[in-house]
């Protein structure tokens, strides 16, 4: 890489980026650029970021393919950025580079209401997806990880996944067609408005999950649902998470599928509903299931919650409260998504494992066995319906604890054991990709790199992401 042309003359990077973009779209003003150089990566775990970066803002994807041509000719990285709420540094440029923002890229293409699609430029966030929803009024997008300001193109590269799993799967199961700009500059549409293609391989899932690293994604077309009419939110507590966790299967194999099935160690939720100023409803127990359940008709959400609640006492639950107004729920949900909140100075790391559901029993029972090795504080709450679980780590006087590594890679060592993964929707990223090969054969490791190298052979595009 040619990254002293970066360090040394940025000022002629951004007048040649501007013959491309404009004047007013590429800087290398420091007091611009640095709020370009951090993600919602807990701050104890940021890779510290190289402020040696030029940020250019490209407005059509034939910008995009010539800045990509561009930094081909003159060897430099390009870092891309979209809403910047990922958690593992994607979007955190550790080397001189590129920060290519998709920010201009933000405009809702096409609403297909006869087939159920629609298109976005990358750069829309998941704000502006649902904004364009609500006025439609009867379709729906059922992905939703926690921060709507993420961009569409950062859920796609990233293969978001969200509570809502359980019922609708993740990204990669609603993307119909992609147009992306190749890491050598050329624009290629994969996929499209089509529920079944079987032209060839699958390019189309293999840009899925990418995280910045075999394209830029500039458009993305979705698939859309009709949406459901009415909902509601159970609140079921048990003694113990073995309970909990058995209590799931259960409730599915009965042909209930919940919107969201979240597990919450209750000292998470009575922290979040503290700092909203509020109060966490249940009080018997120290666990809780949050059902949501969506259905078409009043009656079929009444009889399936009430099912619920009886499935889950056949599994020793000790309360249950239904949120049966608007408001009550959307109180319970704000508390929940406030999970965070409490933690967030204090988080050193939020894990991110998964493991078949049926083994969720084993996996906290050796969690907690770690937790009492280390002597060190885990609280866990998660997406128990499809097995992800994220344990939250805590730092200690503003620094990583003793022992973070250690208890980090065998409760990793835990997940795989069973089956199960290091990172189950938030990525790979910088953080994560040390640990590639406690799930990933060598040979599977070797095909990764080789299709890298295929794409990009060069390696201008998001350096450090899941690749060395
Ligand atoms: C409070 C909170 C809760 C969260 N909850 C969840 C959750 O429940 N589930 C979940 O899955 N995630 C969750 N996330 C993580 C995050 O919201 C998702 O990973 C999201 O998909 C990132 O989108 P973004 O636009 O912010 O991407 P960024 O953070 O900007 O980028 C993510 C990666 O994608 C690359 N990238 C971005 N845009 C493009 C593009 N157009 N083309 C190619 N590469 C691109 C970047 O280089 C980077 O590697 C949460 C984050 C926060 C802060």
């Amino acid at each position: 890489m040619n990254t002293e042309l970066l360090t040394k003359t940025p000022e002629k990077v951004v007048e040649d980026l501007r013959k491309i973009v404009g004047q007013d779209w590429a800087t290398c003003d420091p007091d611009l650029t640095k709020g370009y150089l951090y993600d919602e990566t807990e701050p104890l775990l940021r890779p510290k970021a190289n402020p040696a970066c030029v940020v250019v803002r490209p407005g059509t994807p034939k910008e995009i393919s010539e800045i990509v041509k561009y930094a081909n000719r003159v060897l430099l990285p390009i870092t891309v950025r979209g809403g910047a709420t990922n958690v593992v540094a994607g979007a955190i440029p550790t080397q001189p580079s590129i920060i290519l923002s998709m920010e201009r890229l933000n405009q809702v293409v096409e609403m297909d209401e006869k087939d159920l699609m629609i298109t976005l430029e990358a750069g829309a966030t998941l704000t502006q997806l649902l904004e364009t929803l609500k006025h439609q009024g009867r379709l729906f997008f059922p992905v939703h990880p926690g921060d709507e300001g993420a961009q569409i193109g950062g859920m796609v590269a990233e293969n978001a996944g969200g509570t809502r799993a359980v019922k609708h799967g993740i990204m990669r199961n609603h993307v119909k067609a992609l147009e992306v700009v190749l890491p050598t500059g050329e624009i290629v549409t994969l996929g499209g408005k089509l529920l079944k293609n079987n032209m060839g391989l699958d390019l189309l899932n293999l840009m899925i999950g990418s995280e910045g690293t075999l394209g830029i994604i500039t458009k993305v077309t979705l698939r859309l649902y009709a949406k459901s009419k009415y909902s509601g939110t159970l609140l079921v507590s048990f003694d113990n998470y073995d309970d909990a966790t058995n209590a799931v299967p259960d409730i599915l194999q009965e042909g209930i599928t919940p919107l969201a099935v979240e597990y919450m160690d209750r000292i998470i939720s009575v922290k979040a509903a503290e700092q909203l100023k509020t109060t966490w409803p249940c009080q018997k127990g120290s666990v809780d299931l949050m059902f949501i359940v969506e259905e078409p008709t009043e009656d079929l959400l009444y009889s399936n919650s009430e099912q619920i609640v009886a499935i889950c006492e056949k599994h020793h639950a000790v309360d249950s409260i239904i949120a049966d107004t608007d408001k009550e729920q959307r109180r319970l949900l704000e508390i929940r998504s406030n999970a965070y909140g409490p933690y967030k100075e204090r988080l050193a790391d939020i894990m991110d494992a998964a493991v078949p559901p049926s083994a969720l029993p084993k996996f906290f029972d050796e969690v907690n066995a770690l937790s009492k090795k280390y002597n060190r504080e885990v609280v866990s709450l998660g997406h128990i319906g499809d097995g992800n679980i994220h344990n939250f780590i805590l730092g200690e006087n503003g620094k990583l604890p003793e022992n973070y590594e250690q208890l980090k890679e065998d409760i990793y060592k835990v997940a795989v054991k069973y089956g199960g993964t290091v990172t189950a929707e938030h990525g790979t990223g910088k953080t994560r990709k040390k640990h590639m090969p406690l799930q990933l054969p060598k040979r599977e490791i070797e095909l990764l790199y080789g299709i890298k190298k295929l794409f990009d052979p060069n390696a201008i595009l998001s350096p450090g992401n899941i690749f060395d």
